[in-house]
């Protein structure tokens, strides 16, 4: 039974910001479930080299593109180009995302509307794009990866917290028009993955303080995020909708 509840054959996915971290994890989780896949981010070189990642010892097609989520033209033509070339789209992961702390005092014009372009319009733009094929095929599965600090804040976050906690509200609105079309949209919510984006932005001390503050002690693994997206894409999640999931180690229940 399981390998059926899990099984993506024969499904198509596309996962913006596919060339390293979660997307990369993501990806490489949905090709090993059967499913075709299709990743962008802004880096050729880094995306053909996952692509190969992903798709190694696999029998599933790996395509990848170019595309800035800043650019709106730009993300209009990934969901046209992933949908010709995959066939069709029926799980989209918004997963690329950025985050450039600044306290409130501190917040420029241009930040501000860089980020919320990546990390809320362009989910948003994306969405709107793929969600007719979806509709015509009564089949979808829409995740926007959030974080636990869109049900939470930290210091110098704010356009980051403001952006993630919409994400869960994207969700929730977008789940309530879509369900009758056997499409479902949720929030994954993680907390310290080891990836790029916190490697850079966090010092050592910064790094240990995140650790303790799990129930786990510890970093998670980008691959810990897989099973997670593995549900939610899959006949497993057919039953959960308009839900932010909180994959963090036990970080966001350690309130004192
Ligand atoms: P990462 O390693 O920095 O990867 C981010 C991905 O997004 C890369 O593929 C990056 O590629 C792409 N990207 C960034 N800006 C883009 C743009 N303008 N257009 C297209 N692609 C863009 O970060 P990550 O940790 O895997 O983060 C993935 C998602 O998880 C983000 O939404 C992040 O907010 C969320 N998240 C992460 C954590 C964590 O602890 N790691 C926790 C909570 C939530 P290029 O830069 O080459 O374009």
């Amino acid at each position: 039974m399981s390998s059926t509840l899990f099984n993506l054959s024969g499904k198509a996915a596309l996962v913006t910001g596919g060339s390293k971290g979660l997307g990369k994890a993501m990806a490489r989780g949905f090709a090993e479930a059967g499913a075709d896949v299709f990743i962008s981010s802004r880096n050729a070189e880094e995306l053909k080299a996952a692509a190969a990642e992903i798709g190694a010892g696999l029998h599933v097609k790996v395509e990848w593109m170019v595309a800035d989520m800043a650019d709106r033209a730009a993300v209009k033509a990934l969901a046209v180009e992933a949908e010709q070339r995959l066939g069709k789209i029926d799980i989209l992961v918004n997963n690329a995302g950025i985050n450039n702390p600044q306290a409130i005092d501190e917040i420029t014009d241009e930040v501000w509307d860089r980020n919320v372009e990546v990390d809320l319009t362009a989910v948003m733009s994306l969405t709107r794009a793929v969600v007719p094929g979806m509709k015509a095929r009564k089949w979808g599965r829409i995740i926007h990866i959030s974080s636990v600090l869109g049900v939470g804040g930290r210091l110098k976050r704010n356009v980051y917290c403001a952006c993630k906690a919409a994400l869960i509200g994207l969700a929730r609105a977008s789940a309530l028009d879509l369900g009758p079309y056997g499409i479902t949209v949720n929030c994954l919510c993680p907390g310290p993955f080891l990836t790029d984006m916190p490697g850079k932005l966090l010092n050592d001390e910064e790094k240990q303080y995140f650790a303790d503050r799990t129930a786990v002690k510890r970093w998670a693994a980008p691959r810990e995020l897989a099973g997670p997206a593995l549900m939610l894409a899959s006949e497993a999640g057919s039953y959960i909708t308009g839900q932010g999931i909180v994959v963090d180690g036990g970080a966001a229940v350690n309130v004192l």
